[in-house]
């Protein structure tokens, strides 16, 4: 008998499983809406200039494959930490942000919740909304904290069920943790508006609860880095301590290099000191020290100004083809084929992804009969459209719903 006969076999993962039926599907009107990455125009995926040409520097350079410390490259991590905080927060000037560098969006969040699971104070129970990025809840369920949710997603409106998020977080108890995603909602597409985040900054404060900014679409949503790290700023400003995780991923098309960051504000640089020291006690056992090469692509594009330039323009022509594919695609629903529905929440949607309101049934029907393939609750990747197969797909939806 094998050691491994009694385990059971896991469900598959329904984003990768998209991609499989996908794969599968010969058909050459096929369109994949499934995964969250970057397509360009002609729907390949898009390596950045501003990165080749900061991988030339980094080779120019003839760097060493030497180790990088356990909290990984401090060139990077310093400037990872300005671009999410700005240049002139008060925490980072004071010298009191605990910066380490981490296996892209999904490591930064881990290496908060095993931190947090260890050293947060209160009751270790986190707040994510519902519904959130589906890697959220076994992240931190194995980072060791206790998972819950609070109203996010309004079914009847498609936007944000603002009312329902306040009363939760009100009625959450005192000094919970609460999982805040900075911008570009994964899956919703739905952001709260400046006046509304300052009213959960209020909330926050009010009940004393701690909150985490997940952060992996930097210049995703808006095409503007600032705009885009609006939220974060704002709490930061108004004296909360936050938590943070960031992704290079997205805003710089860096997926397999697996480059981010976690950070903590602290109250001081001595306090910095023994966080910085108990990150190292967290992160030296899972995997000792993080990879070298993104960290350098990235690190050469935010310390060069010619480069930062180059990249600033890149990542917002990303996020206006994404915005034109919103325009257009709501123009094609709405004015050419008077498809039924309401169809606003695409043009107003942001970042990556748009919740179409499409139920399982349509997904389904896209996928046989017009070999569109999107998850189940109806979540398409904007970013999959282009002028070649938008047609297609508008024309497959009408059917869908009629
Ligand atoms: N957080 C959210 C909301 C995401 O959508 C993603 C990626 O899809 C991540 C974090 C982490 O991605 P990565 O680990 O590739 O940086």
């Amino acid at each position: 008998l094998s050691v491994w006969s009694a385990v059971p076999a896991g469900p598959p993962d329904p984003i990768l499983g998209v991609s499989e039926a996908f794969k599968a599907d010969k058909d050459p009107r096929k369109i994949n809406l499934g995964v969250g990455a970057y397509r360009d125009e002609h729907g390949k995926p898009y390596v950045l200039t501003s990165v080749k040409k900061a991988e030339e520097l980094v080779a120019s350079s003839d760097p060493d494959k030497e180790y990088l410390p356990i909290t990984g490259h401090a060139g990077f991590t310093k400037n990872a930490a300005k671009l999410a905080y700005g240049a002139n927060s008060i925490p980072l000037t004071q010298g009191a942000v605990a910066v380490t560098q981490s296996i892209s969006g999904t490591g930064a969040l881990r290496i908060g919740g095993a931190f947090l699971a260890r050293h947060y104070p209160n009751a270790k129970t986190i707040y994510l909304p519902t519904p959130s990025w589906g890697n959220h809840t076994p992240i931190f369920r194995d980072s060791g904290l206790e998972v819950r949710g609070y109203r996010y997603f309004n079914k009847e409106t498609v936007g944000l069920d603002f009312e329902g998020l306040k009363a939760d977080l009100l009625a959450a108890p005192e000094q919970s943790i609460v999982l805040l995603h900075a911008c570009a909602h994964n899956p919703t597409g739905i952001d709260p508006t400046h006046e509304q985040w300052q009213e959960i900054s209020n909330i926050v404060k009010e009940k004393n609860l701690f909150p985490f900014f997940d952060m992996a679409y930097q210049g995703f949503a808006t095409g503007s880095i600032s705009n885009d790290a609006f939220a974060v700023r704002h709490f930061v400003a108004e004296g909360h301590q936050v938590a943070l995780a960031q992704s290079f991923a997205k805003n710089m098309g860096l997926y397999g290099e697996r480059v981010g960051a976690f950070s903590l504000t602290t109250a001081d640089p001595e306090e910095k000191a023994r966080v910085d020291s108990q990150l190292k006690i967290v992160i030296r056992p899972m995997y000792s020290n993080p990879p070298l090469h993104g960290a350098r692509i990235a690190n050469a594009i935010l310390s060069n100004e010619a480069l930062y330039g180059e990249w600033e323009t890149e990542v917002k022509s990303m996020a206006d083809r994404i915005i034109s594919m919103r325009e257009k695609l709501y123009n094609m629903l709405t004015h050419d084929l008077k498809t039924p529905g309401e169809w606003g929440h695409i043009k107003s949607q942001i970042g990556m992804f748009s919740f179409t309101g499409l139920t399982p049934a349509h997904t389904q029907a896209l996928a046989e009969k017009a070999h569109v393939y999107m998850t189940r609750d109806g979540r398409i990747s904007m970013a999959g459209l282009n002028s070649g197969n938008i047609e297609h797909f508008a024309t497959s939806v009408d059917s869908a719903v009629k």
